[in-house]
């Protein structure tokens, strides 16, 4: 295909999704798909610039207005914005502006992902409320806007000016999204791909009330016109906004070089989901209204601006499969084999669908394209299909009749989400269960990991986690990785350093706290904090074996579930035959009456970052051993924030809310180790 021609394609396509975005709020592809088609239009018009015509997507801002809206011509013209994608962009037109104005300073702000509004008042009075349109004429949505309580009727200053129109961004906040959306499940109805769409839906509706039912906030964000007006800078303009009334960001800030700019971008990619509402990048503005002018715009955006766009956290890719995975419960759990795809700033190959009703319910289908999202630290999630990009003959998906590892039924109770493999002796079930003893909260054998037991299940030489210790020399030799090597004084064959250290890890794991090997089993239900009250109650393996349903539901945290899934274990033979076996390999299964340390009694930490001298578990472990608790979030009744190296936004929260922060040092201090 001749450029001409790919230019005409992406022209039409581009204009599609902007139809199908900006005027029925109801896009088909991702902003990440649009911006790759969107940029290679702009290069492709950069070689070509004699083929850029005036209603190209890159000379156009947004979509027409709707009709049933009042048309509004904008005083001054309301642009979008250019985007970097990397530093390197981002210095570029740092560049460019410094060559025409000279080292200029600069403001970041949160790019909100919303609705941009003008708001005009007229001797203080809100009197107009429009949308972008495209850039020239724009909706009349003022009776809408009156609905947003955080919008003032007045300005509250004594003197405002003759006119002030501002621009700014109506959004609807994450949790009044995420409710809205749940009760749209509630009455079937389709829920909203994002916060955005769910905001411009409620922004531009014909009947106020609607809106006023939905909780639509703003933030302003730049001046349009004004007069007369004293302002000189952008940075002033924001805080005269402020002291009106208005609701402005309270993270924006100064930059006067491009690394303070590149520090606040950096910043808010760790902390963007800190906040109410979504952001995609960081807008970088040149502060002087009078350098701004004399930048001036393209056609569709300001020279002055620029905005600095994260990496995408949605992505489209191709579910190539849906397969299951059974657990150590036996729960069979379907999952989404995908085609390679780089979302959040990791490559996802897969994701869980959680089970059969979920597959059902977003109504995904081998080959389907599917959006996958990956939000922070929040494991990937497929979050539907395209619909419109699957191919005619993909069949629903089924929950297969019999177990792809051990071909026994997979079996459903009515009233339950989930399925189960009903064999007992299934592979994926004992891989799971030794993987689960031997992991890091468990019994901690480092060395033993999927894969390796995945091989040794395959070779029967592991059958349940008691097998771990009979493990020998010869067994792990035989594993890819785990060779023997020639000792230099004797010249015999001796176990290389991989089999030394696994079979030291296996030995020192005999070692472990009760509370560890509680875990470990599996028991239904145990997890750790159970686990420790368990052992801290009975402190032998024997007594708990030993103790009655009631006795053990008595334990704080345990009651009667966890206390009829304990004694259960210990009923099954082939439990009993496991722990047979493991205290023939002399497995320690009793604590020593150990005295609680006080040192922290009734101190709270949270940790963030890596600590060098412990893991996270073990420094956990040894703040509880002091009679102190761990707790995930940071909020003011945490005593202690521990931050190791990277500290995460918990950090910044615990600066925000004044919460003491130690380090790792410190800690070693407060547990009585330095
Ligand atoms: P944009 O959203 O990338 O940037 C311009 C807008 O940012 C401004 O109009 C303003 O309202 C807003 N903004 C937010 N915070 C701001 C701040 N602090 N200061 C100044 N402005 C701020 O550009 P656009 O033209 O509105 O939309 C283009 C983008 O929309 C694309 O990059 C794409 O992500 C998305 N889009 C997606 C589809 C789709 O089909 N998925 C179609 C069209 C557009």
């Amino acid at each position: 295909m001749s450029d001409a021609d790919r230019i005409a394609r992406l022209r039409d396509e581009i204009s599609r999704h902007d139809h199908l975005y900006y005027v029925l709020d109801r896009p088909e592809i991702t902003d990440a798909e649009y911006d790759a088609l969107y940029r290679e239009l702009v290069e492709l018009e950069a070689r070509h610039p004699e083929l850029v015509a005036p209603d190209s997507p890159t000379q156009r801002v947004g979509g027409p207005p709707l009709e049933v809206f009042r048309r509004v011509r904008h005083r001054a013209r309301m642009y979008s914005l250019d985007n970097a994608f990397s530093l390197e962009e981002l210095s570029a037109w740092r560049d460019r502006v410094v060559k025409a104005v000279g080292e200029v300073p600069m403001v970041c702000e949160l790019k909100i992902d919303g609705i941009a509004v003008s708001l005009t008042f007229e001797a203080g009075r809100f009197t107009l409320g429009t949308t972008r349109g495209d850039g020239e004429v724009g909706e009349d949505v003022t009776a809408n806007l009156r609905t947003i309580r955080a919008l003032p009727a007045r300005l509250r200053i004594p003197r405002a000016p003759d006119l002030l129109e501002v621009r700014g961004e109506v959004y609807l906040p994450l949790k009044a999204f995420e409710a809205f959306n749940a009760e749209l499940e509630t009455q079937d109805k389709p829920a909203f791909a994002n916060p955005r769409n769910a905001a411009a839906g409620a922004l531009r509706q014909k009947d106020p009330k609607v809106t006023a039912s939905r909780p639509l906030t703003y933030l302003v964000h730049g001046l349009g016109t004004a007069g007369p007006h004293g302002f000189r800078g952008h940075w002033e303009f924001l805080e005269f906004a402020g002291e009106a009334g208005l609701r402005t960001s309270q993270h924006s800030a100064c930059a006067a070089t491009l690394d303070e700019v590149w520090e606040f971008c950096e910043r808010w990619r760790e902390r963007r989901h800190d906040l109410d509402h979504e952001i995609d990048g960081v807008v970088v503005k040149v502060d002087s209204l009078r350098a701004q002018e004399e930048l001036g715009h393209t056609a569709k955006a300001p020279r002055w601006a620029i905005a600095f766009k994260y990496p995408p956290e949605e992505q489209v890719t191709r579910l190539r499969a849906i397969e299951i995975h059974v657990g150590r419960t036996g729960q069979a759990t379907p999952y989404a084999v995908l085609e390679p795809v780089r979302v959040g700033g990791v490559t996802v190959t897969t994701a869980t669908l959680h089970n059969e009703d979920e597959v059902g319910r977003k109504d995904v289908r081998a080959g389907d394209w599917v959006v996958v999202r990956r939000a922070g630290d929040v494991i990937p999630e497929v979050v539907g299909p395209v619909r419109e990009r699957r191919a005619r003959g993909l069949k629903a998906w089924r929950m297969p009749k019999r177990c792809p590892s051990c071909g026994s039924e997979i079996a459903r109770e009515e009233g339950e989400a989930a399925s189960y493999c009903t064999g007992i002796d299934c592979p994926s079930r004992r891989i799971e269960s030794i993987f689960h003893f031997a992991a890091r909260g468990s019994m901690d054998i480092d060395g033993l990991g999927y894969e390796t037991i995945d091989t040794l299940v395959e070779r029967n030489r592991l059958r349940d986690p008691s097998g771990i210790y009979s493990l020998a020399v010869e067994h792990l030799a035989e594993l890819e990785g785990f060779a023997m090597e020639k000792d230099r004084a004797t010249g015999t064959l001796v176990p290389g350093k991989k089999i030394r250290n696994l079979l030291g890890a296996i030995e020192a794991s005999k070692d472990r706290p009760l509370a560890r090997l509680l875990v470990g089993l599996g028991i239904r239900h145990v997890g750790d904090t159970v686990a420790k009250r368990l052992a801290g109650r009975f402190t032998s393996l024997d007594a708990l074996e030993e103790a009655g349903e009631e006795e053990i539901a008595a334990v704080e945290g345990a009651g009667e579930v966890i206390a009829r899934s304990v004694v259960e274990f210990f009923r099954q033979p082939r439990n009993r035959e496991i722990l047979r076996r493991l205290r023939g390999a002399g497995i320690r299964t009793e604590d020593a009456a150990r005295s609680t340390g006080e040192a922290l009694a009734g101190k709270t930490f949270v940790l963030t970052g890596g600590l060098s001298s412990m893991t996270r578990e073990q420094a956990q472990a040894a703040i509880e051993d002091e009679g102190g608790k761990v707790t995930s979030t940071v909020s003011k009744k945490t005593d202690y924030v521990v931050a190791g190296e990277n500290p995460g936004s918990k950090h910044a929260k615990a600066v925000s809310l004044g919460v003491a922060i130690v380090d790792e040092a410190e800690l070693l201090r407060m547990l009585g180790r330095a």
